[in-house]
């Protein structure tokens, strides 16, 4: 017997369960038994070999596998972190149950949300970060805290409830989650506020979602101002989310998680955060779609803030002027509570909408242009009056596609099903689905003719157009385009704010959340297009920003014009419109509800859409036939392949299959059995490149 082996079979190993990132499509899901010579901690993060790799690794709170592996058999683990504390249990169930509701590996689901820096730092390297945080020091606490201002009645039952839940799971109970219903401007960050000052105040964290990065610094400074007092330590308030640099993102999910960062502001990725005394949760425009994760694992942060804050019986407030139906269908059920703020602050009134008929112009004018004639004298008005106003079109670029019209050649993308946009400013063809660029042609590359023109308008092109028709008026976009450089929003946003801006132009960017004072109009010159969308979700998501945009109107309650939405349509008689008109979100949620129970959809229904990827949409179809034929269970309904709304995407081919159950355990059910399955059926169809189920996908 040779030495090593000897040495090897001395070893009193422990077996550790651990998650590695090996994808559920791997057939590697569960953690793997990995052996280790000292007891290891469950949620202590390690490094394992797998294959030739090494990986990170968390040892899992998991029995082994029923297998008879003796220690010496199993690979040994590379290295232990033993300098940090381990992942709390409650952050493993949390793990576990988003990575079985979701159908992916809880490996792969850890690394995707753990910090990425942690998966390259040696265990001396992160030992070197820790203490680089004990060496910051904290900040002179400022002299005084800041007014709290007095709260509206509305807000202060709202407090007074959340107090209330706070106090009561102190004693054990659970509360329900809150959904904080409030039109824009009745003051819902400081209902924020105050609860997060009553969870803080009893030693608890606080986590704060919101669904935009660019909404981050300005509710961080909000934050940071209130509680500068009662959290002097410059670490005691931290963000989340994608757009920090590695080195921060690691730094502040420590803080975190070593719990000296008591509030945690974040975009979706935040509701994984390790947060050892957890306290609250608020989830800031809970309807957004941001919260939900388009790729890799497709998560709904929001579904599992609910869901985190149930598992600690802790509580969980939502917030928004306009509710997700699955919420508020929650809160009609009686499910969640309901908190109303009706009012807004200061008494200011929600701006008056005008709904204007697109039809009452000449028939030409009104197919040619956006900016009508009385939506530029409305303008000019404003102007003269020295006050701000915001137009929005949720379409980027200077106009959607180029045009030949002596061959009608039209500026599609080769890659794509999709036209290629015509940007301006850097004279570009640009793809929004690949990213396809090149230089605008002369002439039109196929017949040679020189008058290629753009049709229909986006931002940019809107932006130009204002700043003829207006001369004289400081006109400012704001989209995806403007502020591709660090630093550019937060400075325009400054410029608006700062009174330097008369009309500012932009996409759904602009619309969100953002507390600006000096508008008093907001013009929607072309919303229709959704109306006429194969998305059942897309009325909703209409009615959503059209209020969202009204509500950056008239914040000011002081100023003594009135406040004003314009909207121009075709279709002025449309019930979606209709409730616009009178800020009737009730009237409108209870309509589409009927509409969406009698056709069996979300919240009435459970779905999963399940796509795949191929270079033919032949190929791609063929795995979604056999795997419906897969499909045995009666409880689910298999509707037949179709092609996504946009089907080619640089060169490749996308095909989506939905799948409805009644019952969300059922749809469960399924999945846990289907998607297995699946991965075996993939290894007979080569030609598809990829495949994933979305459950509760949020667009069809
Ligand atoms: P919402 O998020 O509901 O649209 P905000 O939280 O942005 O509204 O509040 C709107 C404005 O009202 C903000 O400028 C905020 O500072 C101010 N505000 C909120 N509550 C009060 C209050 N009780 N007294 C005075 N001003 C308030
Ligand atoms: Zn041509
Ligand atoms: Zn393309």
């Amino acid at each position: 017997m040779n030495n090593g082996v000897h040495v090897l079979e001395a070893v009193p190993g422990h077996v550790l369960q651990v998650a590695v990132d090996a994808p559920q499509h791997s057939g590697l899901a569960g953690p793997l038994s990995y052996r280790s010579e000292h007891a290891v901690e469950p949620g202590s993060l390690v490094r394992v070999p797998l294959g030739k790799r090494e990986l990170l690794g968390v040892v899992w709170p998991a029995q082994p596998p029923g297998d008879d592996t003796l220690p010496r058999e199993l690979r040994a683990i590379a290295a232990h972190f033993a300098d940090l504390p381990p992942l709390g249990p409650d952050w493993c169930r949390l793990l576990d149950f988003a990575a079985g509701y979701y159908q992916r590996s809880v490996g792969e689901l850890a690394s995707a949300v753990l910090p990425p820096q942690l998966r390259e730092l040696s265990t001396d390297q992160l030992a070197a970060r820790l203490r680089k945080l004990d060496r910051k020091r904290a900040a002179a606490p400022p002299d005084a805290a800041p007014a709290r201002p007095d709260l509206a009645p509305e807000q202060a039952h709202a407090v007074q409830h959340l107090q209330a839940q706070l106090q009561a799971q102190l004693q054990g109970a659970r509360p329900k989650p809150t959904l904080l219903f409030g039109v824009t401007g009745s003051g819902k960050t400081e209902v924020y506020l105050r609860a997060a000052e009553a969870a803080l105040a009893a030693g608890r964290q606080v986590l704060v979602l919101v669904p935009e990065i660019n909404l981050t610094p300005q509710l961080e400074a909000r934050f940071g101002e209130r509680f500068a007092a009662l959290l002097p330590e410059p670490s005691a308030i931290v963000s989340l989310h994608s757009a920090l640099t590695p080195a921060q993102r690691l730094q502040n999910w420590l803080a975190a998680h070593l719990g000296r960062a008591r509030l945690v502001l974040g975009t979706r990725l935040a509701v994984f955060a390790s947060l050892p005394s957890l306290g609250l949760i608020v989830v800031d425009e809970e309807h957004d779609p941001s919260y939900k994760q388009q790729d890799g694992a497709r998560y709904s942060a929001r579904d599992l803030a609910v869901w985190r804050a149930h598992d600690l019986g802790i509580p969980v407030v939502l917030g928004s002027a306009t509710p997700s139906l699955e919420s508020w269908q929650h809160a009609e059920s009686g499910r969640y509570e309901r908190v109303t703020l009706a009012q807004r602050i200061g008494g200011g009134a929600l701006p008056r909408v005008r709904l204007f008929d697109m039809k009452s112009l000449p028939l030409k004018a009104g197919v040619t242009t956006a900016l009508t004639a009385p939506l530029l004298a409305e303008l000019q008005a404003r102007l003269d009056r020295g006050e701000q106003s915001l137009v929005f079109l949720n379409r980027r670029g200077y106009a959607p596609v180029l045009h030949c019209g002596e061959c009608q050649w039209k500026s599609d993308c080769p890659h794509c099903s999709a036209w290629r946009v015509f940007h301006k400013r850097d004279r570009t063809l640009r793809c929004h689905h690949c990213g396809f660029t090149e230089r605008v042609p002369r002439a039109c590359p196929q017949c040679g003719n020189h008058d290629i023109a753009p049709i229909g308008r986006g931002t940019e092109r809107l932006e130009e157009q204002l700043a003829e028709a207006l001369p004289g008026a400081r006109v400012l976009r704001i989209d995806a385009d403007s502020t591709r450089r660090k630093g550019e929003l937060e400075a325009q946003l400054q410029a608006v704010h700062d009174g330097e801006v008369d009309i500012l132009v932009g996409t759904q960017m602009i619309t969100k959340g953002h507390d600006f004072r000096r508008i008093r109009f907001v013009a929607a010159v072309n919303p229709d297009g959704a109306l006429f969308s194969s998305d059942f979700r897309a009325p909703e998501r209409l009615f959503a920003l059209l209020m969202q945009a009204g509500g950056r109107a008239g914040r000011d309650a002081s100023a003594e014009s009135p406040a004003e939405m314009w909207v121009q349509t075709w279709h002025r008689d449309h019930a979606l419109y209709q409730a616009l008109a009178r800020h009737d979100y009730v009237r409108f949620a209870r309509d589409q509800l009927a509409e969406r129970q009698s056709a069996s959809l979300p919240p009435f229904a459970h779905l999963a859409l399940l796509r795949a990827e191929a270079r033919t949409a032949e190929a791609a179809k063929a795995f979604l036939d056999a795997a419906a034929a897969l499909a045995q269970d009666t409880a689910v309904l298999v509707y037949p392949p179709v092609p996504h709304a946009v089907a080619r995407v640089a060169d490749v081919e996308r095909q989506q299959m939905l799948v409805e159950a009644a019952q969300r355990g059922r749809l469960q059910a399924f999945l846990r059995d289907w998607v297995p399955a699946l991965i075996a059926l993939k290894r007979e169809h080569k030609a598809v490149l990829r495949w994933a189920v979305d459950v509760d996908p949020l667009s069809i």
